[in-house]
């Protein structure tokens, strides 16, 4: 088993390399497919790339890089902020009292946290939960996009204004974007409210379940 784990390892890095490789090659003259690997194979490469990453600052606050868990096949993809204290504690994404009640929105749709994949739009903690700054978004979103060409979900959700504006570099709030598909990379994204913005407006809930009952009319 070790061997075998050992050999994975290896392999996962020679992929990452020649990936990075093929992805320097844009001067040759002959065309070059783009490599990507879809699934478990493809997220374990971007894990691999992504390493301990120290590309910006917030590497020396955290106490762990918490990059995304769920179904490396997931039809479905939430993207929030980024961790908090209990993800940069634990290392997995919303399993604070946010993530307890996205669990459940989850569970509301007929869906288990496993059959979906939730991640941030960075993967480390800001100091004192503050907004993620421009030079952590430009070094992180890279490997948001490969992990979602590696999973390759129909769907995706951006949870709460921060995540719909990067994503959607737009500066309108959540209030006038969610609710309705939008064009994310080809894909659908649809923004809603942040389930932290629920804990403190619990009225807003009605109208999360309205933009979710939109995205499994589609699932
Ligand atoms: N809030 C987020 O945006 N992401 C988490 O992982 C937890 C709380």
């Amino acid at each position: 088993m070790r061997a075998n784990d050992d050999l994975r390892g290896e392999l996962l890095t020679l992929v990452s390399a020649l990936k990075s490789h093929v992805a320097g090659e844009t001067d040759s003259c002959i065309p070059v497919p783009r490599l990507c690997l879809k699934g478990a194979a493809g997220l374990d490469g971007v894990r691999v790339e992504l390493g301990d990453c120290t590309r910006c600052p917030l590497h020396r606050t955290r106490k762990h890089l918490v990059f995304g868990e769920g179904s490396a096949r997931a039809r479905l993809v939430f993207v929030g902020e980024a961790p908090g204290e209990e993800e940069d504690r634990q290392g997995r994404p919303f399993v604070g009292r946010a993530g307890q009640l996205l669990t459940k929105i989850i569970n509301a749709m007929g869906l288990e946290r496993e059959e979906v994949y939730i991640c941030n739009i960075l993967k480390c903690r800001p100091p004192g939960n503050r907004n993620p700054k421009d030079d952590e978004i430009a070094a992180c979103e890279p490997f948001l996009l490969k992990q979602l060409e590696a999973i390759d979900p129909e769907i995706v959700c951006a949870l709460g204004t921060f995540a719909a504006k990067t994503l959607l570099r737009t500066e309108a709030p959540i209030s006038a974007i969610r609710g309705r598909f939008h064009d994310y990379h080809g894909r659908r994204l649809m923004p809603t409210y942040h389930p932290a913005y629920l804990l403190r407006n619990p009225d807003a809930k009605k109208l999360v379940w309205e933009d979710v009952q939109k995205i499994m009319k589609i699932l």
